[in-house]
């Protein structure tokens, strides 16, 4: 960092006064409910605010990240050594038009999934359930049973590393499986979604609300720990090496769906889960040749 640790909390205080907290657990912000703590940690009220926190972190080299509902993140055990932003509800707006339906990044996926559906709106049927934020969504391309948010993104709003403010159209970047390609280190802050009135798709709507038969949704987890590789399940992948319910300290991967880490504890720490997912690729690449990608974001020293 290029000033010092008082100076930038100083300047940090000053913008975000109780929004401010130093030393945060993260495990407080990730659905795991494992991890180290973030030195700056950021609750904004305002968009001007993220903008201003982005250019304050560019400026100084404080390593910054945004997150929304920490579904799909971990934070290693030793911390992140910079500032974590999160858009929370003061970032949850939701307004829902003829034929599109905007929503603020830190909006509940699930709920705005839910809401649509009650209203007779397709295209976020997928979304029922998925425990993310709307900003966390467009920025992994969430999806399921075969939709996903790139399909029904019209527009969005993002501060770019500059601490611009920018309107994109999604078909300008590339979205691909759990992926945005949008500018790193860019910050979603809004987005459109076209989902006029039309007939529900009952057959997605149907798996999404059974979730709970197929996925251990009793425990805390992160979600799908990889992505599946082209034509292949990573869980069946994993199942294959036998690797149901295989446990280290207080992680296991699950018996239900084999993709899935669970923190079981006690004590768990993350580096419990990392080895999970070590072991689990290494065993895929040796029995199946494949190698498998993580889909869960991971951050922060070990
Ligand atoms: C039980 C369970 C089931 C799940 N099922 C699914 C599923 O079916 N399909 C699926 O796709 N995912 C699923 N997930 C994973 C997760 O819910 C999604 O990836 C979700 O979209 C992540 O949103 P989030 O707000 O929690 O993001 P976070 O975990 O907070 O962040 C994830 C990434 O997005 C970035 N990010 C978050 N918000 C912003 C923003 N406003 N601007 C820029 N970057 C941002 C972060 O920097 C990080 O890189 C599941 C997770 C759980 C726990």
């Amino acid at each position: 960092m290029k000033r010092g640790k008082t100076n930038i909390e100083k300047s940090l205080r000053d913008m975000l006064g109780p929004g401010l907290k130093l030393d945060e657990p993260m495990a407080r912000h990730t659905t795991i409910g494992v991890g180290g703590r973030s030195r700056f940690f950021a609750l904004p009220r305002s968009s001007r605010c993220v903008a201003s926190l982005i250019r304050l972190a560019s400026a100084n080299r404080v390593p910054c990240m945004i997150i929304g509902r920490g579904s799909n993140l971990i934070v290693r055990d030793g911390g992140f050594d910079g500032l974590i932003i999160k858009l929370g509800s003061n970032f949850s707006a939701v307004k829902v038009h003829k034929r599109t339906v905007f929503a603020q990044a830190g909006a509940s996926l699930s709920g705005l999934a839910s809401r649509l559906v009650k209203m007779g709106r397709p295209g976020l049927e997928f979304a029922v359930g998925i425990p993310g934020s709307v900003g966390g969504g467009v920025w992994m391309n969430a999806g399921a049973y075969g939709g996903e948010i790139a399909h029904v993104l019209s527009r969005m709003t993002i501060i770019d590393r500059s601490g611009a403010v920018r309107t994109i159209r999604p078909k300008q970047r590339g979205f691909g499986y759990r992926q945005s390609n949008l500018p790193r280190g860019s910050v979603i802050l809004t987005a459109s979604f076209l989902c006029p009135p039309g007939g529900l798709n009952r057959k997605i709507l149907q798996l999404s609300r059974r979730r709970k038969r197929t996925q251990p949704l009793e425990f805390r987890s992160f979600g799908c720990a990889f992505v599946n590789p082209p034509g292949e399940h990573a869980g069946r992948l994993i199942e294959g090496c036998g690797l149901k319910g295989t446990r280290i300290g207080g992680a296991v991967i699950s018996e239900k769906h084999a993709n899935f880490i669970l923190n079981i504890g006690p004590d768990t720490k993350t580096s419990h889960i990392e080895d999970l997912i070590r072991l689990a690729r290494q065993a895929v690449k040796e029995t199946y040749g494949i190698i498998l990608k993580p889909e869960v974001v991971i951050v922060g020293n070990p």
